[in-house]
């Protein structure tokens, strides 16, 4: 006989990301999933676990909507150079020396920083997707991969991952089809996906429109935009979206009307790599979903959706030179309901009952918290990451108090992140 686990997170106040005002209550789990949320929980006892929120926020975690985790080798190693220098001079060749094995022990330490951010989920594409995977099946964190055609995985090999992966009850793990950009995908390989995607009837994502020469590139070789090239051969017709976005044009939002596809935006990044300011203030008002992402950690280089989320809502009241524009509410949505709906998930949007326990508590007990005058304003405008103070995916506690509660020493992930980043630096010296 399975006895599920039961968990009590009480003495809250629960912000359910379902447009309804902040309420005070408790939370009960069982197993993976809410069973009860209210304030008579005494009928769900007894309880293998209690915890005590003191008055804390509980909310829905955040999903990160775009991420190569395993570029954490790379962070603060690369940067302050001009992007195409960045890109083809020091992470590409630095990529072409990672094995398998490095993305897997690279992947950890990115989802501890992901969980110390209160992230409980993330669309991540990188090279050995596999690795991720068990990484994040062994620390307990929810991932969605994005599987590309490339040298290690032809057409079989994605269709049988895909079905394999996305059939499974209650995995922490989901696949999705996709490729890097329009400029590093020939004709042939678009072909292939865009067979995929029509046999399966799935989503599809890409990074696109990221720089004003991308998309300049594009029309100089293909006679229009990389959107209206990727729709021509019929990528977006079961939905999906794209990363970046900085430059879409009025006839590419259409497109991304027509199919419901998402904005997944990267203000960090793209600032940081002077990409350019997606205009999402714009796009919010064509009705567009807009999703956050950090990007990875060598164009970012942190994991931290409360720089995101600032970065998102400022950057726009600057270029509009409009302070009333992307309102706090909906910069919370960016990084929590659109961009798991983003990612295919509506089992763990918002916080109701039925839906699976990824949680967050954000401590007000702390002075960027107080006074507490407008407490979701408060999360936006001056949250951090000091403000974690618990994250749970799936009824599971992963992070408390600025603990980890995993299997495994965190000291001993820093140390073998550490190897892989020195052993290529080394390769690359040597060569
Ligand atoms: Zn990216």
């Amino acid at each position: 006989m399975i006895i599920n686990m039961k968990t009590l997170l009480q003495n809250a106040r629960i912000l359910k990301m379902d447009d309804t005002p902040i309420f005070i209550g408790s939370i009960v789990i069982e197993d993976k999933r809410i069973v009860y949320i209210g304030s008579d929980y005494e009928q769900y006892g007894p309880f293998d676990v209690v915890h005590d929120c003191l008055g804390n926020v509980l909310m829905p975690g955040f999903k990160n909507a775009h991420t190569h985790n395993a570029m954490t080798f790379l962070s603060s190693k690369t940067d302050d150079l001009a992007l195409h220098d960045w890109l083809f001079n020091a992470v590409f060749p630095r990529e072409k020396l990672l094995k398998e094995d490095d993305v897997y022990h690279l992947s950890k330490v990115a989802f501890l920083e992901l969980l110390s951010s209160g992230i409980t989920a993330c669309f991540d594409q990188y090279y050995f997707p596999l690795s991720t995977a068990k990484a994040a099946e062994e620390m307990g964190f929810k991932v969605v991969l994005l599987g590309t055609y490339n040298t290690l995985y032809g057409p079989k090999e994605l269709k049988t991952l895909y079905l394999t992966l996305n059939s499974k009850k209650d995995s922490l793990i989901r696949y999705c089809f996709g490729i890097h950009a329009e400029y590093t995908t020939n004709d042939e390989e678009v072909k292939v996906i865009s067979d995929l995607v029509h046999e399966l009837h799935a989503p599809f994502f890409t990074h696109i429109c990221e720089t004003k020469a991308e998309v300049e590139d594009c029309f100089n070789r293909r006679g229009m935009s990389p959107v209206e090239y990727l729709d021509a051969n019929g990528l977006f017709d079961y939905g999906g979206g794209a990363y970046h976005c900085v430059y879409l044009s009025p006839k590419d939002i259409e497109i991304f009307k027509k199919h419901n596809l998402t904005v997944v935006t990267c203000p960090g990044s793209n600032s940081k790599l002077a990409s350019g300011i997606a205009p999402i203030a714009d796009y919010m008002k064509e009705g567009l979903n807009i999703a956050l992402g950090t990007d990875g950690p060598a164009s970012n280089n942190c994991l931290d959706m409360f720089k995101e989320m600032m970065l998102v809502t400022n950057l726009q009241k600057l270029i509009k030179q409009d302070s009333s524009v992307v309102p706090a509410y909906e910069v919370l949505k960016m990084a929590t309901v659109n961009a798991a709906h983003a990612m295919g998930m509506f089992d763990n949007d918002i916080l109701e009952v039925g839906k699976r326990a990824d949680i967050i508590e954000i401590d007000l007990h702390r002075p960027n918290m107080q006074p507490l005058n407008n407490i979701i304003n408060n999360i936006v405008y001056s949250g951090s990451k000091d403000n974690i103070k618990m994250t749970m995916i799936d009824g599971k506690i992963l992070y408390l108090g600025r603990r980890f509660k995993i299997d495994e020493d965190e000291e001993n992930i820093y140390q073998k992140a550490q190897e892989v980043s020195d052993r290529i630096d080394q390769e690359l010296a040597n060569q």
